[in-house]
């Protein structure tokens, strides 16, 4: 019984340890700390919901999915700050018609308390939406979210044409989640986003999670259109590859595709401490050189982010 009381942790030493642990891995590398270019701020009622579905998520697929971040945004907000992520992103998404010129708002407003955020915007096809993604631009966004399986709709739905127009002249990314994974959607998978880029083969997309789990379509498709990246968020993980693992036969394709991989966490919404993400990335051993490029210099580049 003493044993197991001393061995407890108070919530504020388990706090500083999940920091610690963080800030040891890029400090190892010689970096000034992360980038982590998928992570979720959105409105309260909004959040909520997603916690919701991943609360119920457990039941409907047979795997537990425990919040490890679920604090207000103000502790959320100071945890990254803590780890010493120079530069995050507010992913949100609509999944209905007439939401997103609204979570834009919201965005854009919270971009401007949050300098170390990477002002982001998202879009749905609608009418109008090559309207508010002009405006959002206009006011500053860097960077927009897609969720094709949440929102269930065709990446090459007519309706995207002058956001996709946009956003390639304005040569501004896009996080695309398109994969089939975790969860398949009508219109989830590589084809249609391949269409996209068959019609608009300069855009900027990262495609969320590594595309998992069509990984090697996704790389394909990197390798064939120059501006293509893919983030690593909850990729190589071990609660990832227990499901969905990474083909072996694509390893040295990491190495190939070393500028286009970006670090992505999915904070708060992720079943593990933060630091699993970055363990994931030291597992597969492509060396030091790629930790850099992946954690801290792409995105540095691709984002014109002053360090
Ligand atoms: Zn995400």
């Amino acid at each position: 019984m003493t044993d197991d009381l001393s061995a407890e942790k108070s919530p504020a030493d388990t706090r500083a340890a999940d920091i610690a642990a963080v800030r040891a891995f890029w400090e190892r590398l010689g970096l000034p700390g992360l980038i982590d270019v998928h992570t979720h701020f959105m409105p309260k009622q909004v959040l909520d919901k997603v916690w919701q579905y991943f609360d119920s998520a457990g039941p409907l697929t047979g795997r537990v999915w425990p919040i490890a971040y679920r604090e207000d945004e103000d502790a959320r907000m100071q945890r990254l700050r803590d780890f010493g992520i120079l530069a995050f992103s507010s992913m949100l998404y609509p999944h209905k018609p007439d939401m997103a010129a609204w979570l834009n708002s919201w965005a854009a407003e919270f971009a401007a308390r949050t300098p170390d955020c990477l002002h982001t915007a998202t879009f749905y096809p609608e009418p109008g939406a090559g309207e508010y993604v002009a405006e959002a631009i206009s006011h500053g966004a860097r960077i927009f979210k897609s969720h094709v399986q949440v929102g269930n709709y065709s990446p090459d739905d007519p309706l995207l044409n002058p956001v996709w127009e946009l956003l390639q002249e304005h040569q501004i990314p896009t996080v695309i989640h398109a994969g089939s994974g975790p969860a398949p959607g009508t219109f989830t998978g590589p084809a249609p986003v391949n269409d996209v880029l068959e019609r608009h083969p300069e855009l900027p997309l990262i495609i969320a999670h590594m595309g998992m789990p069509e990984y090697t379509e996704f790389l394909d498709m990197a390798e064939r259109f120059p501006n293509v990246y893919l983030d690593t968020t909850m990729a190589f993980t071990t609660f990832t590859e227990a499901e969905i693992p990474f083909p072996p036969a694509d390893r040295a394709r990491l190495l190939t595709l070393q500028d286009r991989i970006l670090h992505g966490s999915d904070f708060p919404n992720i079943p593990y401490p933060y630091i699993e993400s970055l363990d994931a990335l030291q597992r597969l051993d492509l060396g030091d050189d790629w930790l850099r490029a992946v954690c801290f210099d792409n995105a540095v580049r691709l984002f014109g982010i002053a360090v």
